[in-house]
């Protein structure tokens, strides 16, 4: 297979580091389609707030498997040494878009971004045909999609159209999340994981002073890294079975520290989940994923501190309950919502609602006009557990026919249902990397198993 010229739609991270690879391994030329305004930021490193920190330590963070120490020698070159451990996420952006602005510097002609919205992609014999939503087509060998993670879906229950303007916010990182609202305002999040923290940070740091309730149905918090936790090695994989692997970890937390017990799973989780069934993997979702969720993304420990002192100050009460309904108050929302454990339904008047559930990956809801085109096409297909685009071990997708293609692929968080565990910065960076060594025949150069 020829890949001349590789078309990436969408310029986050995964299409970024995509892009930059191929530069790298002096591969094809590529173009890179964004449709924001900026490229390389993505959703992640664009829009956050300076508050807002990453949860992973700067050590850890670097966009490039064979330079472990480049975003922490970044760091210290452009904040000589101010900022340790967990750097702000915009600080990530801009190491981002200096990498990109780099890569591009150095080879001239080879990588051309362009802002717009890709809206099809028709295969023909010779070549893939993108279209552009400002009616522009792009012709290349290979289009690689990275698209990043779907919007949250609505919540059952709440039909913004019938709520007072401004009572429902469907983007969490909003840049006006706290306008119009007063230190009597009572503001309902759903969802207690990653999203709901940046929310309540972004409102506390916006100089919202009233009550922030977040309910989810397990009414769980993402715990805290701890310093000082040593690096442990894993003899073995354990069971890929959901039950396997609960009793694995608990095992070994009962040795060491439970922070290194999950760590040390790291380099098994793919294959594990490879090796799980599809039964099991589904038990994995139902009855482990929040508890997964909680204890592997961990927040950076003054993150965590801050939201504890929320809570002591009785300004977020964070509960488990499933949302029932909201209706109109006014200038409200009565919410009706039926806590945990209990069947009692208990009311709750607020003055806006923020969707914090977190991004989703279902191909067959998504209203993305781009995967819905593909989708009608056969070009691709939903993963079993409706997760994502289905992917081979390769990053090739999967049509509708159940045949992989090596002219359309796809790279990160949409690729969880092959991978699972391909949402964190160490693991897209593996991924765009190898995607790219193969789109530039170098996989036989040597660096295997990065
Ligand atoms: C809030 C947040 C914080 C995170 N913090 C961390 C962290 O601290 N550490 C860590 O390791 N990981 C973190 N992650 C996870 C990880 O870094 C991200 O999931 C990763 O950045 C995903 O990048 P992406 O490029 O796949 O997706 P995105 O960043 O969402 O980028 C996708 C891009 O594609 C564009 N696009 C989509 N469709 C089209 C189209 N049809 N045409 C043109 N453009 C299109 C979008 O506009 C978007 O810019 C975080 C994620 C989030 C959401």
């Amino acid at each position: 297979m020829r890949h001349d010229h590789v078309a990436i739609i969408g310029g986050g991270f995964s299409g970024t580091l995509l892009a930059v690879n191929l530069l790298r391994h002096d591969g094809p030329r590529a173009t890179l389609i964004e449709r924001r305004p900026h490229t390389a930021r993505g959703v992640a490193y664009a829009a956050a707030h300076p508050d807002h920190l990453l949860n992973v330590r700067a050590d850890n963070m670097s966009a490039l498997p064979d330079d472990p120490g480049h975003f922490a020698r970044w760091l210290e070159t452009t904040h000589g040494g101010r900022i340790k451990g967990f750097a702000p996420r915009l600080v990530y952006g801009d190491y981002l878009d200096a990498l990109l602005a780099e890569t591009i510097a150095r080879a001239p002609g080879r990588l051309r971004v362009v802002q717009a919205e890709a809206i099809d992609v028709d295969p023909q014999a010779t070549d893939m045909r993108v279209t552009l939503a400002n009616g522009e087509m792009i012709a290349a060998d290979t289009v690689v999609l990275a698209p990043g993670n779907l919007p949250p879906h609505t919540p059952a229950g709440i039909d913004p159209a019938s709520l007072a303007d401004g009572c429902y916010a469907a983007d969490p990182w909003s840049a006006d999340i706290a306008a119009g609202l007063t230190p009597d305002d009572v503001v309902l999040v759903l969802g207690t994981g990653l999203t709901m923290v940046d929310i309540a940070l972004l409102l506390d740091a916006q100089g919202f002073s009233g009550r922030i309730v977040a309910l989810s149905r397990r009414g769980l918090l993402p715990h805290a890294h701890a310093d000082g936790v040593p690096k442990t090695q894993r003899a073995e994989r354990p069971e890929p079975t959901a039950i396997g692997l609960l009793q694995a970890l608990r095992t070994r937390a009962g040795e060491i520290d439970w922070r290194a017990a999950v760590d040390e799973l790291r380099p098994y989780t793919q294959s594990i989940w490879g090796a799980m069934a599809l039964p099991e993997r589904h038990r994995f979702l139902r009855h482990l994923r929040a508890w997964w969720d909680v204890h592997r993304h961990r927040l950076a420990p003054s993150v965590r501190q801050r939201i504890e002192t929320m809570r002591e100050a009785g300004r977020l009460q964070v509960g488990a309950a499933k949302l029932i309904d909201a209706e109109r108050d006014g200038a409200h929302i009565r919410v009706r919502y039926r806590p945990r454990h209990g069947d009692a339904i208990e009311t709750l008047r607020v003055r806006r609602i923020v969707n914090g559930t977190g991004p989703q990956g279902d191909l067959t809801a998504t209203q993305e006009p781009l995967l819905r085109a593909l989708v009608t096409r056969g070009l691709l297909r939903a993963d079993p557990l409706r997760i994502g685009i289905d992917v081979t071990q390769d990053s090739q997708t999967i049509g509708a026919d159940g045949v992989a293609s090596d002219r359309l692929l796809a790279v990160g968080p949409m690729t969880r249902g092959a991978f699972w565990e391909i949402v964190a910065v160490p693991d897209i960076r593996r991924q765009a990397w190898s995607v790219a060594r193969r789109l530039s025949n170098a996989q036989w150069v040597g660096g295997e198993g990065l």
